[in-house]
């Protein structure tokens, strides 16, 4: 198909950041933007926000909504597909049950297809990322929270409600710290980029890791912060890292032995951190899995990065637009 039939948008609704991108029929990136975010604000307030972003991208390249056949989102919550809601996601307070396809429909007027980030970004790596033709792979988003999105037999298994995928939510230890879900020592207290961050902040409470402590700017420790002190060679800063990636590989490990993949990409903002991250969560998976199920796996880090996301939301936007142009083709075909 000409690549200039159309026009779709991806769009990356995180915890804490958005990213959109513009693109033609054959997923040419024309234009995309990211900037922080904050998902706790409401869906009201943040779809709102997320239009003033999209009409400021499109102004950009000269396009208007009218431009645009399609358009798909990514949430970091359990999406219900059918009715374009998510149910009870605890990173988006407020969200559970919002027609957010609806409203968006309503609001600009174009198709909309609504899914979870990971599971997009898993879609996203499979098609134009380091998991093309794998037929099983696991990708695992570790940013603000941990999701994964599970493509088996070639397709995203979305579990009986939407659910499936809720890495973040599985048990590491029983007595750990208090998570968003309620509760205790979930993957994501333990292993997420809020996680990261919030040992480091207590590290520099408890009078630990000078290096860390001169790098925060007035005390507010980020990922970022703890990232940069460990590669500079703070021990206790890498520490930390390491406990995580440790962390995630034995959640992978378990996924692992469940799922016998041939592929676990790893995505999100926490891999920015590098080998010191991902070499732990390897090792850990290597030594906490069957052999039998990890003989052939390869572990390997997202190569679309920060796009993996909004590019699955490109896949399904251009799924929806073809379908959409195939039907308005065939009548007239009868004719
Ligand atoms: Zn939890």
């Amino acid at each position: 198909m000409n690549p200039e039939r159309g026009r779709v948008v991806g769009v990356d609704i995180g915890a804490t950041h958005l990213a959109i991108v513009l693109t033609d029929f054959s997923a040419q990136v024309l234009h995309e933007i990211e900037i922080p975010f904050d998902v706790s604000k409401g869906p009201k307030i943040c779809l709102e926000e997320i239009t003033v972003q999209v009409h400021a991208l499109l102004v950009e390249t000269g396009q208007t909504l009218e431009d645009i056949q399609a358009i798909g989102v990514g949430v970091p919550g359990p999406v219900v597909i059918e009715k374009g809601t998510v149910i009870a996601p605890p990173i988006m307070p407020g969200w559970s049950n919002f027609p957010i396809r609806e409203y968006l429909r309503d609001l600009w007027d174009t198709p909309v297809i609504l899914n979870n980030d990971a599971e997009l970004g898993a879609l996203g790596e499979w098609a134009y990322g380091v998991g093309r033709r794998v037929r099983h792979l696991l990708y695992i988003k570790v940013g603000y929270g941990i999701g994964a999105g599970l493509l088996i037999d070639g397709k995203i298994y979305h579990g009986a409600t939407g659910a499936a995928g809720e890495i973040g939510h599985i048990t590491i230890d029983s007595d750990g710290p208090l998570c968003s879900c309620g509760n205790r020592g979930c993957l994501e207290t333990m292993a997420s980029g809020r996680a990261i961050a919030k040992r480091g902040r207590d590290l520099v409470a408890a009078g630990y890791s000078m290096r860390l402590k001169k790098n925060s700017f007035n005390g507010k420790i980020t990922v970022q912060d703890v990232a940069s002190a460990a590669q500079r060679g703070d021990i206790e800063a890498q520490e930390i890292v390491r406990e995580a990636g440790k962390n995630l590989g034995i959640a992978l490990a378990n996924l692992v032995n469940l799922i016998n993949p041939q592929m676990i990409v790893i995505g999100g903002g926490v891999t920015r951190v590098g080998d010191l991250f991902l070499e732990p969560v390897r090792q850990t998976i290597k030594e906490c899995s069957l052999e039998a199920a990890a003989q052939d796996l390869s572990i390997n880090a997202a190569v679309l990065q920060q796009r993996a996301t909004s590019m699955g939301a490109v896949v399904q936007a251009l799924s929806l637009a073809f379908y959409r142009l195939i039907e308005e083709t065939e009548p007239a075909l009868e004719k």
